[in-house]
């Protein structure tokens, strides 16, 4: 039988489970919790709570919200007709760190992954779609990997069934295999003034 009480070889097993958390760190963060004042428990797990009840999709753009739509949909300064397509909520928060674009935004919510068993209709095309009409220019800012150019390939054929929109891509600088979260917002701002044109209008 195991030494460790019961409730911290529960919590330790939970934590495991975070992206980029080994058991070892899992544990630390346990012994470290447990020194922790009460009433700093308590706002961890409001916190963690309240993610999970106040925090919902943007019904346009699917981005991470309080209230719908979001504020980046809201923002009357912002140029409807340039719409960045990402993967998910962080890369709208890289990006616009960058503060070099003042578009809007189309969150997927992941990337079409055939060996994954994820589709087209998993994703938020659907709600892309109904936003294209007012749109000028799309800048597909999506990670450079086997899936992100499957995925980027299928909205260009869609999008380009619209006459009247220019796609264009990243700059390469973002390293292949890399991701935008994890890009400096300088090469992130360079790699979006740097993006180039892929279907010709
Ligand atoms: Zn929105």
């Amino acid at each position: 039988m195991s030494s460790i009480p019961n409730v911290i070889q529960e919590l330790t097993d939970l934590l495991s489970r975070l992206p980029g958390i080994g058991k070892k760190s899992a544990q630390r963060i346990c012994f470290y919790l447990m020194d922790r004042p009460r009433d700093e428990i308590v706002r961890y797990a409001k916190g963690l709570i309240d993610i999970k009840d106040k925090i919902s999709h943007c019904p346009v753009c699917h981005f991470i919200t309080e209230e719908t739509p979001c504020s980046i949909c809201r923002d009357p300064k912002r140029d409807a007709s340039q719409l960045c397509i990402v993967e998910d909520s962080m890369d709208v928060i890289s990006i616009d760190k960058t503060a070099v674009f003042h578009g809007k935004y189309h969150v997927l919510g992941g990337l079409i992954s055939p060996l994954d068993g994820v589709g087209p209709e998993d994703l938020s095309i659907d709600l892309l779609i109904k936003r294209l009409d007012q749109v000028k220019e799309v800048i597909l800012a999506i990670n450079p990997s086997v899936d992100g150019d499957t995925t980027a390939h299928y909205l260009e054929k869609i999008i380009n069934r619209y006459k009247d929109i220019k796609v264009t891509s990243l700059a390469r600088g973002i390293p292949v295999g890399g991701d935008l979260e994890f890009t400096d917002e300088a090469t992130l701002a360079k790699a979006l003034e740097g993006r180039s044109l892929i279907n010709g209008k």
